[in-house]
């Protein structure tokens, strides 16, 4: 195996190199080289000797873990192999991809003729009594839908979608599926096992207008309103400067040190640089980054316990298995990020801060929000749409935005232009989004599974056994199985969304 290691390895340098090539441009909008870095990393998965030796392995006969380590360099380098029309097409996608994510990060919204800031938005939309004035913070995130399509965003649709066709798939959905090893069918079941909670969720919603809005009906621009209105603690002005031990200090509870990681934190906002939060994961076991917009409100601890989840989870894989780690699905990434990030409304985290009399909102909001969070798989659906129909304008796309949310939900369209390019997964990461939501089934899953084993209500009575236990039965073998056959492996059953649900 040591060739295919070796060869494992100078890929693992040239992905390496374009991570903290990313970095810089998310952080400083500066570009020192994404394109070569691509260019060179296409080069290596083109050539024909790379292909004929990982093929020769293909033929062997190996144990079940080094079958897999090849399967998944395999399955990398194959599509490359197929015609130069693919990787022609392929290279063109990547351009494109970068040129609009310059675009989606140096691009500032504004509000009254006033640049305004993510975070600003966001706070006026938490905030803001008058619901005009949130309505038209909301309405201010749809400004980067027009500059987007003219930076040839539909371009790269159908980019995309010729790719899947080339390439010998029904779709671009079903072809991203395959190649993140889940079964294409996995989503046909979701509108009906959704139903009866979506009616549940649209009365809840109706519950809360009643109560906070003096009206029938929760508009996205009322959403972060009234979470604000049932739990106001998390909009509570806390000091984030030292952020690092306060974080350091709750992840020790899981026997997992942080000072032991190399996580290099960016996390307040600037001039040119990304305003949302991403981890990149540098180097798996040696170099992970984060970096977030925070303006010292509670909530916004959200997003760094995310994405340190991600810092120790890559920092938990073994860094010399290359291979093996880069069949890590994105649902677990995910999962295990979400993990962490849904100790915001426990005591364990929010005791660093508030007393005990904030239990109940918090509670409050986490029911909430976990039924609440049933709107997403909305944006899920549209991503999957925009493959599956014929999109030639802005005004095509908007109205499958509509016509996916009325399906769904029974929203009605409306007046102004639905935001939707601002959500960089539709440029950078497409057909991503279902890592979020499914990797939330997992950590119920997880959650379920631990506590049926240590006979107790919740993993924080035993938070070290927890910890132990996400590491043995989780991340360990997370490289070696398929993320279904992983599920099935851990929680004995195939999966679904009751986990979530029920
Ligand atoms: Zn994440």
């Amino acid at each position: 195996m040591e060739k295919l290691f070796e060869i494992a390895a100078r890929l693992d340098e040239m992905q390496t190199n374009l991570s903290k090539l990313s970095w810089v441009q998310y952080t400083s909008g500066y570009d020192f080289g994404i394109e070569k870095a691509y260019k060179e990393i296409n080069d290596f998965l083109e050539d024909k000797n790379n292909y004929e030796l990982v093929s020769e392995y293909m033929k062997r006969d190996l144990d079940p873990v080094n079958r897999r380590r090849v399967e998944i360099f395999y399955n990398t380098i194959r599509s490359y192999h197929l015609s130069d029309e693919l990787n022609e097409l392929n290279e063109k996608i990547q351009k494109k991809t970068n040129e609009l994510s310059m675009i989606l990060n140096t691009f500032r919204f504004k509000l009254d003729g006033k640049e305004v800031s993510s975070v600003e938005l966001t706070q006026i939309l938490s905030n803001e009594d008058n619901r005009e004035l949130r309505k038209k913070a909301y309405f201010a995130r749809n400004q980067i839908n027009q500059p987007l399509v003219e930076g040839g965003f539909i371009d790269l649709i159908n980019m995309r979608k010729e790719y899947a066709t080339l390439y010998g798939d029904k779709d671009f959905v079903e072809y991203s599926l395959k190649q993140n090893e889940l079964s294409p069918t996995i989503f046909n079941n979701w509108e009906n096992e959704l139903k009866p909670y979506i009616d549940k969720l649209n009365s809840k919603r109706q519950e809360y207008a009643r109560k906070f809005l003096n009206g029938d009906e929760m508009m996205p621009w009322d959403e972060d309103y009234i979470m604000a209105k049932i739990a106001p603690i998390q909009n509570r002005t806390v000091d984030m400067s030292n952020y690092y031990e306060t974080l350091r200090k709750f992840f020790l509870n899981f026997g997992l040190d942080l000072d032991k990681f190399n996580i290099t934190y960016d996390i307040f906002s600037r001039k040119n640089k990304s305003e949302w939060g991403y981890n990149f994961p540098i180097k798996d076991g040696v170099d992970s980054r984060i970096l977030a917009n925070v303006k010292n409100k509670y909530h916004e601890y959200k997003v760094l316990l995310h994405e340190t989840g991600h810092g120790i989870h890559s920092f938990l894989l073994k860094p010399e298995e290359i291979l093996l780690n880069q069949g890590v699905s994105g649902i677990i990434a995910e999962g295990i990020a979400n993990l962490f990030g849904g100790f915001l409304y426990d005591e364990m985290f929010y005791r660093n801060f508030f007393d005990k009399s904030v239990e109940l909102q918090l509670k409050e909001l986490a029911e909430y929000n976990k039924l609440n969070y049933l709107r997403f798989i909305g944006s899920i659906f549209f991503d999957h749409e925009l493959y599956r129909n014929e999109i030639n304008s802005l005004q095509d796309i908007e109205n499958l935005y509509f016509k996916v949310f009325e399906d769904l939900f029974g929203d009605k369209p409306f007046d102004d232009a639905p935001p939707f390019a601002y959500r960089i997964h539709y440029t950078t990461h497409p057909i991503y989004m279902h890592n979020y939501f499914m990797g939330d089934v997992t950590c119920e899953m997880i959650r379920k599974v631990f506590c049926k084993k240590y006979g107790v209500n919740s993993v924080t009575e035993k938070p070290k056994e927890f910890g132990d236990f996400l590491i043995n039965e989780v991340i360990n073998p997370s490289g070696l199985y398929k993320y279904e056959e992983l599920f099935q492996r851990i929680s004995g059953e195939e999966f679904s969304l009751k986990w979530y649900l029920e």
